[in-house]
């Protein structure tokens, strides 16, 4: 049985027939720096891998410094199952990922998951706990100083009401039914759904509840509970954030007795952004935009969570996206490369007067944390300092996108847009319109044009990409921070082929190679 077959049959069916399809069920054996080795025929010998593990890696395949790292490690017998001990590479990464996200200002504690989607789910967790717990604390300040108050003023005037009236109480001037009305307000906040908030195309994962912030109808329609509330056409951050405002009180003794003051309070658990959204089709925010959410769910008091997953870790020229927006998330996530390319993790940091200590209790996970994962992580981090890995993804991102644009201008009808920043690149193709190929223009209402380009690319010129998985007509690049200017030249070469055929019209020389 081939392995497309037994694949097909016994992994993902959907997805192994569409791979043969579309050409696209190569088997790689081998993989070092950005390039793939194919043994079995079943693509070229040798692939230039510009989809870089869909952005986890940066320090592209089998680094020589992270595999001995590794090798070393499983050599010393690092134990990697030793849950319920205290874990040193774990503590130490994580003061590493605070001081370098904190940059001197912020502290974060950190959790450490197995996903990019686990660290999504970890954040929306401790974002609901976050919310309930201080929601339990003021329900328990009034009910303790409730039955003070009841006792020394079994009576409130109805001037002291009028804040009450104001909100909908009816009742008389006995503190003790006043007191319940403020009460019952607090017990009917909790006992509403809370809501998250995530941006039009943002992309945060399929699990069940990464999927929820997660845009694109095709992946969220099916599972949607209804929780999150998309900033963009449907509304903006402050129609969002007003149809989530509620308001409490708050109980005070004055001289005349009980007094309630009205305070605003949100529904809103949290804000997720991705700095620069990567399956959107690689869009970054701008500074302005992305201050003016800050600013206004900071208003709230409502988390804003950064979702550097694919951003972060130096690969579009700082340590974080936001750096280069002049914002911090009061949580960011990382995961994809900070595994380096060879083990999966992933951290959640939430900046420390945020923190819940009872999340170390409520979120655990038996493969997270482990000394393994979090030694070879802490090596990617001196690995990233040592070749400045930052400023070459800048740099080399830089040339790359200086050369797509020059594609760009001479493919007019045909490449529509070129965005990113350092290495994230997304080249987003026209719906060619203009094209006089009937099977192009029905690859484009497929949405397969990006898959079929993808097909050509690999069997044309030996080069891997993919594209974004929520905007289907837009390629990613997002290789290594090792590629060579000699490797770039031929994506770009590659990419020229495909946008040469398109402006001809020529659909068979696309599924020809
Ligand atoms: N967040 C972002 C920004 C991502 O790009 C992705 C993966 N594309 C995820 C979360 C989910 O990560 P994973 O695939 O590891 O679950």
């Amino acid at each position: 049985t081939s392995p497309t077959a037994l694949y097909t049959s016994h992994v993902r069916p959907w997805t192994g027939e569409l791979l043969s399809t579309l050409r696209l069920d190569v088997t790689y054996t081998r993989g070092e720096g950005d390039w793939l080795s194919c043994d079995d025929g079943s693509g070229p010998p040798r692939v230039l891998d510009a989809l870089g593990g869909y952005g986890a890696n940066l320090f592209g395949h089998h680094h020589p410094r992270l595999r001995a790292r590794m090798v070393q490690l499983l050599g010393d017998g690092v134990p990697v199952q030793a849950q319920g001990s205290i874990r040193p590479a774990a503590a130490e990464l994580a003061r590493e990922l605070s001081d370098r996200v904190g940059r001197g200002v912020a502290d974060y504690v950190v959790t450490f998951a197995n996903s990019g989607a686990e660290t999504v789910e970890a954040a929306l967790k401790h974002a609901t706990l976050e919310w309930r717990e201080r929601a339990a604390e003021r329900r328990q300040r009034l009910a303790e100083l409730a039955g003070h108050v009841v006792a020394a003023h079994p009576e409130t005037g109805e001037a002291q009401l009028a804040t009450l009236r104001g909100l909908g109480y009816t009742g008389g001037t006995r503190t003790a039914d006043a007191v319940a009305f403020a009460l019952r307000l607090e017990d009917a906040l909790v006992a509403s759904t809370p809501r998250s908030l995530a941006l039009d195309g943002g992309f945060h994962g399929k699990t069940t509840g990464a999927v929820q912030l997660t845009h694109h109808a095709a992946y969220r329609a099916d599972f949607d509970s209804g929780s999150t509330l998309f900033v963009g056409a449907g509304g903006s951050i402050e129609d969002r954030l007003a149809a989530c405002r509620r308001t409490v009180v708050e109980l005070g003794v004055g001289e005349h007795g009980p007094e309630f003051t009205a305070v605003p309070v949100t529904t809103a658990v949290a804000l997720f952004v991705e700095p620069l959204q990567g399956e959107a089709g690689v869009r970054p925010l701008r500074a302005e935009q992305l201050q003016e959410l800050a600013a206004a769910v900071r208003a709230e008091g409502v988390p804003l969570v950064l979702d550097e997953i694919q951003s972060g870790m130096g690969r579009t020229g700082t340590f974080c996206h936001s750096e280069q927006l002049g914002v911090r998330g009061d949580y960011v996530l990382l995961s994809k490369s900070l595994g380096g390319g060879l083990v999966k993790t992933g951290a959640l940091l939430v900046e420390r007067s945020r923190y819940r200590p009872s999340f170390g209790r409520l979120h655990s996970s038996t493969f997270a944390e482990d000394d393994l994962s979090s030694g070879v992580a802490l090596e990617a981090l001196r690995l990233l300092d040592d070749d400045d890995v930052p400023a070459r993804a800048a740099a080399t991102g830089a040339w790359l996108m200086a050369r797509l644009q020059e594609l760009r201008e001479r493919h007019p009808g045909v490449v529509a847009e070129v965005r990113g920043a350092g290495l994230m690149i997304g080249i987003e193709f026209t719906d060619q319109a203009g094209t006089s190929s009937a099977t192009i223009r029905t690859l484009v209402s497929q949405d397969l044009l990006g898959y079929v380009l993808a097909g050509y690319l690999l069997h044309g010129h030996g080069v891997r990409v993919a594209p974004t998985l929520s905007s289907p007509r837009t390629l990613r690049l997002e290789p290594s921070y090792l590629l060579t200017e000699e490797d770039a030249k031929l994506v770009v070469a590659a990419l020229d082929g495909a946008c040469e055929a398109l402006g001809k019209a020529n659909a068979f020389h696309l599924v020809r190679h």
